[in-house]
């Protein structure tokens, strides 16, 4: 779990309060690791504390954390300093709070980032690591991963180390996001609670905090009672709430497929999710149909046919990334998963897409 949160309009100027007491020695820097979105955003960059040697690096979030990504980011830290930093804060979407996680763990584990893709692999506790997210959703402020995509697979680092020593949730920082990144950001959020909420791992933690993720999501993309600001305010609760809700639980087919869809063709999480969550009627019909109506109500056109010219080994490959998610499977359909969900089957749904 993260050990220590705030939550508030405007918490993000406590940042210097909070990190000052971490800092190991003038020698050890902080490195934030920030959204180029903000580049040039004064608003922004001024409230960030830099004392010392720290360093303010800008990171794209036009594609998905890579673990050579990690790799390089860890290479260079380290090459640019005697002492080993004091601590990673990650400012941005789930992009860079993964990135931000794993750097964090890969200053104090040997190898390569590819190494710890799996569950449990992480030995030596990260460095200290803080995530303030500015778009809300996906649970990667509060959740044991880092999801990464490798030379072999998509897959996280699952671990007890993986998780942010603080974060901070500060609504206000959401303010910029358009409108149809809120809305698939926001349903990676209705998505987790749908397949925390349906699955076989189901129990009394992970169902708690998915009612209570599934409540807010109804009243910020069905119900028209929130002002903005609320639906800021209770958009970044939905996002902890539903990430905690997958913590104790899994996510499930839609995830599984989307991971597939983004390791071949490099569709981004929380769009992806949507254009597969829109098929899967079969497995979650009261939560696709929800889906469908919020859809229409924010006038959101997901992409049709990206599937449409793939040849066979592309799907192949797209099947395998799937299929070897096997805890999201066993938790969507149980044990005997591999019964309910073939290669064809899976091969049929994706054509569909
Ligand atoms: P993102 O971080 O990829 O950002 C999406 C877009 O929104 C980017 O263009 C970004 O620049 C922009 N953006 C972010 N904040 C903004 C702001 N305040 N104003 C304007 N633009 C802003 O999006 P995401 O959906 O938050 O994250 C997706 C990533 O999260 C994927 O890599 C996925 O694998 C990962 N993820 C991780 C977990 C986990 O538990 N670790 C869970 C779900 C998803
Ligand atoms: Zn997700």
């Amino acid at each position: 779990m993260v050990s220590r949160v705030v939550f508030g309009r405007g918490s993000f100027n406590q940042l210097g309060d909070i990190l000052t007491p971490k800092r190991l020695n003038t020698k050890a820097p902080f490195i934030f690791l920030i959204d180029d979105v903000f580049k040039g955003n004064s608003l922004m960059t001024s409230r960030i504390p830099l004392a010392y040697d720290d360093q303010l690096i800008f990171i794209s979030a036009d594609e998905e954390p890579k673990t050579s990504q990690v790799d390089e980011l860890v290479e260079k830290i380290i090459l640019s300093y005697k002492d080993r930093p004091s601590g990673i804060i990650g400012i941005g979407g789930g992009t860079i709070l993964d990135l931000a996680k794993a750097v964090a763990i890969m200053l104090t584990n040997e190898g390569e980032a590819k190494d710890y893709q799996g569950w449990d692999l992480v030995k030596t506790p990260a460095i200290y690591h803080v995530g303030i997210p500015t778009i809300s959703g996906t649970g990667a402020e509060v959740s044991r991963t880092t999801v990464l995509t490798g030379p072999e697979k998509k897959l996280g680092i699952n671990s007890d180390y993986t998780p942010f020593d603080q974060v901070i949730l500060d609504p206000e920082l959401t303010t910029g996001v358009p409108k149809d990144q809120w809305f698939y950001t926001g349903m990676d959020c209705y998505i987790h609670c749908i397949e925390s909420l349906n699955g076989t791992y189901l129990n009394a933690f992970s169902k708690s905090y998915g009612e209570k993720a599934f409540q807010l999501c109804r009243e910020i993309f069905i119900e028209d009672t929130l002002s903005e600001t609320e639906a800021q305010d209770q958009l970044m609760m939905a996002s902890w709430h539903g990430g905690m809700s997958i913590a104790y639980s899994q996510v499930g087919v839609a995830h599984a497929m989307s991971y597939g869809l983004s390791y071949l063709l490099g569709t981004k999480h929380g769009i992806g999710n949507c254009i597969v969550f829109d098929h899967l009627e079969e497995f979650y019909p009261e939560g696709v149909e929800l889906f469908k109506q919020m859809k229409k109500k924010h006038g959101i056109e997901l992409p049709q046919g990206l599937c449409a010219n793939l040849h066979d080994d592309e799907f192949d490959i797209m099947i395998d990334v799937a299929l070897g998610l096997v805890p999201l499977w066993e938790n969507a359909l149980g044990k005997n998963w591999q019964q309910k969900m073939t290669r064809e089957k899976l091969k049929s749904l994706y054509q569909k897409m």
